[in-house]
């Protein structure tokens, strides 16, 4: 890692982003912005400016040339849990078994601060080979695991969205919590972390299932007494789970409502998979201005579903994308796009490259109400940019050499690339290596 300091950089390659969003199945929208050969000017950490490859800047800026590579902003990953590298791609259940063969026993260990502080290590080095500088994290119920987390972001400069697991009941006794002392941990823990440089706190409760209506009432308590922060937890993600919710809560008339009744409902919540839902549902969460963070390896994996993007899209609820490892199969983001598209392929939809790429960009930014800091390359956003590779290999070099437009070169590389297409990441002007 070269945690050099460079006050003035410039990047040259062919830059790529967004400055609108793209309509879906459009293949060639005016709001996909690509700057060929150009350079990214980057001062203080903040990018300032693009200008062509052949009108460099002076002699005080440092220059990188990446000829014939992509530059992106970094990806945004809205849903993904740092203990559970460990578990990534562990045989043979679904969701309910899922949790408690494999998941549950490696939260468990946690609670040991060697665990939690190499654990964050692991897993925000490993986002940032992947291309991802900013992600929305659960950790575990653990406090020691939340501050090991954010320690290691604030060391790497990285934008980091997390909170303490909410769990009081259907879960081992060393993964519960309970109201009281929760709330003073997440209410010390907002007080810690919440704000200071580009951390944000998430009031983080695991599902419904797992809360005790009281802790449910409580998380609804820390969101309104603590404007800012965000909320995360899951949302209909496997029909066993949806029953389970219908009859620990047979008051209300969904699993979203479970939440809505306890003021866990709003434009700050980043809500995983949202599979099951209805159009009530989906006019609920367009109201309140909540995101859908989908999974689609995860939900692939665990035989949890078929996303149906274009309901939320046409309920104008904003769809983000998340790799839910490790009920997610990689934590590349550019693989959780491949087995998007195939997803909305078994719908009978088709996910262009442009939807698929907004959504891990300038989407998922907006959808955090970050839209001025990450996921774009406008002048005055952090320069949390990855240098790409289009191709590796002679599978996909010779699939780029036959593309004939723009968006088929993405698609192929959307298709086919991983964590070795990436060159370099750079998290606020500080290169990742
Ligand atoms: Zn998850």
């Amino acid at each position: 890692m070269n945690l050099s300091p460079a006050i003035r950089v410039a990047l040259r390659g062919d830059l790529l982003d967004f400055t609108g969003t793209p309509a879906w199945g459009d293949v060639d929208p005016a709001c996909v912005r690509w700057r060929a050969d150009h350079g990214l000017l980057i001062e203080a950490g903040r990018i300032v400016g693009a200008r062509p490859g052949d009108q460099p800047p002076g002699d005080d800026w440092r220059k990188h040339a990446y000829p014939g590579r992509l530059i992106l902003p970094g990806f945004i990953d809205t849903h993904v849990h740092s203990p559970q590298l460990d578990v990534i791609a562990s045989y043979g259940t679904e969701l309910l078994d899922w949790l408690d063969t494999h998941t549950f026993p490696a939260e468990s260990r946690y609670g040991d601060e060697g665990v939690a502080r190499e654990g964050a290590v692991r897993f925000l080095d490993a986002l940032l080979s992947h291309g991802t500088t900013s992600a929305v994290v659960f950790p575990t119920v653990h406090k020691v695991s939340v501050d090991r987390l954010f320690e290691a972001a604030q060391a790497r400069g990285m934008r980091l969205v997390a909170g303490k697991v909410l769990m009081d009941r259907h879960a081992p006794p060393a993964l519960c919590d309970d109201v009281e002392q929760a709330e003073r941990d997440c209410t010390e823990l907002i007080e810690r972390w919440h704000g200071q440089g580009r951390l944000a706190y998430a009031v983080t409760v695991r599902f419904a299932p797992t809360s005790t209506p009281a802790q449910l009432a409580m998380a609804g308590r820390l969101c309104t007494r603590h404007p800012g922060v965000y909320m995360q937890t899951h949302l209909a993600e496997n029909k066993a789970e949806v029953q389970w919710v219908r009859s620990l809560f047979p008051e209300a008339r969904s699993y979203l409502d479970v939440y809505a009744r306890n003021q866990l409902l709003n434009e700050r919540s980043v809500f995983a998979h949202g599979i099951w839902l209805d159009d009530a549902d989906r006019a609920a969460l367009a109201d309140a201005g909540a995101q859908i963070a989908h999974s689609p390896s995860s939900n692939l994996f665990l035989g949890s579903g078929l996303f149906d993007w274009r309901a939320d899209l046409d309920a104008g609820v904003a769809v983000s994308l998340a790799t839910d490892v490790g009920g997610g199969t990689s934590l590349s983001m550019l693989r959780t796009m491949a087995e998007a598209y195939k997803v909305q392929a078994m719908r009978g939809e088709r996910l262009t490259a442009w939807v698929a790429l907004h959504a891990a960009t300038r989407g998922a930014a907006h959808a955090l109400h970050l839209g001025d800091e990450i996921g774009s390359l406008e002048a005055g956003a952090a320069a949390d940019v990855c240098v790409w590779d289009v191709a590796v290999g002679p599978v996909a070099v010779q699939r780029d050499r036959l593309a004939h437009s723009l968006h088929a070169r993405l698609f192929a590389w959307m298709t086919l690339a991983d964590d070795r297409n990436l060159v370099d990441a750079w998290v606020a002007g500080t290169r990742h290596t």
